[in-house]
């Protein structure tokens, strides 16, 4: 169904309620199909028009932080009406001083301006007397290309959407802070997959202060891609991002999961504070590979296969022990200030030397400290059936768990076996109590 929508300009004098910008809703142009090219009929035009109405467009296109961008596609006896070319002319405009159309809602596929023939037009600086001016009058209708509506509060009277205009005018051809705010709210955005079908195509197009929005649909990656710095990658909740043992990174740029977004799989590295996320993993090794001083990495809900070595100064963290699975064993090996917690490990965890290693809230085969190490704690683990846990520690560390109750609340299983190498029966007895049923093997 034909839809027409005008832009009127006319000198009329009215007041109405007032909006810093106004546009419609989900009707814009598709960035897959920009520049937007667009041809001149100069019947009827004053000498100039070309230039004018180019100076129009490309006052749009210079808006900050949108990627609309136009084309001249040159002059022909283009008119008002349905036809697959865009196309500006002089004709009749409907009683206003111009006029312009869409015949698709969303996205956009043509769109139109006329000029009313009957009125005298300028292009020069300052307008001739009497003359509307081309330019003036030109910028407003683009805005109306772009989907801004007219404006017709006194308080929005310096806009270029302002809705009302007289001879001579000038003062749209330059856009206000509203008119700039109201194009980057509907040009900022590329979509995918309605602007591209694929997350290289728009991260690689977009520039910084636009963002990038996977809105739906599944997103199977076929190269590590990194977000720039000052874009934003939001992956709403309908889209799915299939990592397929690629990558995606950013330095200064932002990446944001919303709720109900699928990750496949689920491996995010976030720094200490403040959780910013800093990427998306296909492994957890993938991951490791990139962590800063203290980054977390972070397993949603499911399961992970893989042999984990921890680094130092990183946190390992599930979405808890009964939603995240990691079949594997995990290592630190001579490691200093790092953690896993809130997951079940179909496996071992080993701790070999190193310092300040913390195994929480843990369900695991078995969790080994082999020697040498410093102030590691084990806090809320339950071993399998017949796991162990064996702590072959120095003095210092002992004292720490029995006076800081460093595996407190631990549950060790039926059968469990508990071990301690170093320390006298009764600090080992008060550790021991805290952590282990009473059918558990303490030696
Ligand atoms: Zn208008």
């Amino acid at each position: 169904m034909k839809k027409l929508l005008f832009g009127i300009l006319i000198n009329i004098f009215f007041v109405s309620r007032s909006f810093s910008f106004s546009y419609t809703e989900d009707n814009r142009w598709l960035h897959s199909n920009e520049p937007v090219k667009y041809k001149i009929n100069t019947t009827g035009a004053p000498a100039g028009a070309i230039t004018a109405i180019d100076a129009a467009f490309t006052t749009w296109q210079n808006a900050s932080y949108s990627w609309i961008t136009f084309d001249n596609d040159g002059t022909g006896n283009y008119t008002f009406q349905e036809d697959n070319i865009n196309s500006l002319s002089w004709g009749y405009a409907f009683g206003a001083v111009a006029a312009s159309a869409n015949y698709d809602y969303y996205p956009i596929t043509e769109k139109d301006i006329v000029f009313e023939s009957s009125l005298n037009w300028s292009t020069s600086t300052p307008p001739q007397s009497n003359c509307f001016d081309v330019q003036n009058i030109a910028t407003h209708e683009i805005g109306h290309w772009l989907r801004l509506k007219d404006l017709y509060a006194v308080a929005d009277n310096e806009k270029t959407m302002y809705g009302y205009s007289e001879p001579e005018e000038t003062k749209k051809r330059s856009l206000t802070t509203d008119d700039i705010n109201g194009i980057r709210y509907i040009y900022k955005t590329v979509k995918v997959p309605y602007d591209f079908s694929f997350l290289y195509e728009a991260v690689n197009d977009v520039s910084s202060g636009q963002q990038v929005v996977i809105t739906s649909g599944n997103q199977t990656l076929s190269n590590d891609e990194t977000v720039p710095s000052g874009i934003t990658l939001l992956i709403e909740p309908n889209a799915t991002v299939n990592l397929n043992g690629y990558k995606i990174t950013t330095s200064s740029g932002t990446i944001t999961v919303e709720e109900g977004a699928t990750l496949s799989p689920n491996i995010q590295r976030k720094t200490q504070y403040y959780s910013i996320l800093k990427g998306l993993y296909p492994s957890i090794a993938s991951a490791i590979s990139d962590v800063a001083t203290n980054d977390r990495i972070f397993l949603g809900p499911g399961s992970f296969t893989e042999n984990v070595s921890m680094p130092s100064y990183c946190v390992l963290l599930g979405d808890g022990k009964n939603s995240t699975t990691l079949n594997g064993d995990v290592s630190f090996t001579s490691k200093t200030g790092s953690d896993i917690l809130r997951m079940a490990v179909n496996g071992d965890i080993t701790v070999d030397g190193g310092s300040g290693i913390f195994i929480y809230n843990l369900n695991a085969y078995d969790v080994i400290d082999l020697d040498m190490g410093y102030n590691h704690e084990v806090w809320d683990v339950t071993t399998a059936y017949d796991g162990y846990v064996e702590l072959y520690q120095t003095e210092p560390l002992i004292d720490e768990i029995t006076s800081t109750h460093s595996i407190n609340y631990g549950v060790m299983s039926y059968e469990a076996d508990f071990s301690m190498e170093y320390g006298t029966y009764e600090n080992k007895s008060r550790a021991v109590y805290s952590i282990a049923r009473a059918d558990a093997d303490i030696a």
